[in-house]
């Protein structure tokens, strides 16, 4: 969470642990990195927990920052969040996304769904639909091969715009995904808006089962809640074999985790998908 303060912006944990001259020298070269072309994207698979098959890849952002070497989005996204730049980073992200995508097809790699990030600010803005259609258009692909995945938090504000903007992405062809569900504080209006097709267990629930007896209630209840809504609920943070176990037993058919691959750089990811590499 983040808090507005007189003469600044105070930011709590996860957010970051640097001070808060840190976080302006890390703005200041934010507003660089774009130009750079300092970010480059990582693949994480997400698998259909019955068989192990990879049916999808979500992108995560790196920054190969010049001094400080590699930074994770939690250091540097929720400042470009304060500083307004993520809607650009974001549709920088979409667009270097969709152009992997093509190059991927073009390779003759299995056709797989990518799912991209989208923060609330970026989803917000009014020319999100727009940007999605052009980015889509321009690697010329079939918008059903992307998701976004949007915060519950995202979803707060479920007005009529929120609500015309993803049906608009329904009406395009590309899925939304809810992420990080159960950690938001919104209500669950938007779980039966047609558009919304997925929805991600957060990590958080699912680091507890099968052991603690408060996360197994509610990561029953969320699955319930997807079977009953048509919804695909997808599993994140795996790590373990029993989480695995219980998640299938219970009726998931999808998750990611580092049970089964951390997030990868392009070139790993296609010797992953290369079927002839797996013979
Ligand atoms: P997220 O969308 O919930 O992504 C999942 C995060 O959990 C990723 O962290 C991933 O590496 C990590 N993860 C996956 N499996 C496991 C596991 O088994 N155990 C543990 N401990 N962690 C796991 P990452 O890459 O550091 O990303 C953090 C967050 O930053 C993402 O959370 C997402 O909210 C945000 N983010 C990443 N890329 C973008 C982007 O391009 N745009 C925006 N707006 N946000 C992004
Ligand atoms: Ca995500
Ligand atoms: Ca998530
Ligand atoms: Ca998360």
């Amino acid at each position: 969470a983040k808090t507005e303060e007189r003469g600044g912006v105070r930011f709590y944990s996860p957010l970051m642990h640097a001070d808060a001259s840190t976080r302006l020298l890390i703005g200041a070269d934010l507003r660089l990195a774009l130009g750079r072309d300092e970010f480059e994207i990582v693949y994480q698979p997400s698998v259909e927990l019955r068989s192990g098959r990879i049916v999808a890849v979500e992108a995560l952002l790196r920054w190969r920052h010049p001094e400080r070497g590699m930074l994770m989005p939690d250091e540097f996204i929720p400042i470009a969040e304060s500083l307004g730049l993520i809607r650009l980073i974001d549709e920088r992200t979409l667009q270097a996304v969709c152009a992997q995508m093509q190059a991927w097809d073009r390779n003759g790699m299995p056709a797989v769904r990518v799912a991209i990030n989208a923060s609330a600010s970026t989803f917000g803005h009014r020319g999100f639909v727009e940007a999605v259609r052009c980015a889509l258009q321009m690697a010329a692909l079939p918008p059903s091969r992307l998701l976004i995945e949007i915060t519950e938090s995202a979803m707060l504000s479920l007005g009529e715009e929120t609500e015309r903007k993803l049906h608009a992405l329904h009406a395009l062809g590309v899925g939304v995904a809810i992420d990080d569900f159960g950690t938001g504080y919104s209500s669950l209006a938007y779980l039966k808006l047609p558009a919304v097709a997925f929805l991600k267990i957060d990590r958080s629930f699912v680091t507890g089962v099968p052991d603690e007896a408060n996360d197994v209630v509610i990561v029953e209840a969320m699955l319930a809640i997807a079977k009953s809504l048509g919804l695909r609920a997808i599993a994140e943070g795996i790590e373990t074999e029993a989480q695995h176990d219980f998640l299938l037993r219970l009726g998931c058919v999808e998750g990611q985790g580092f049970l089964y691959s951390r997030p990868l750089p392009p070139a790993e990811i296609e010797r992953l998908l290369r079927p002839s590499r797996k013979h």
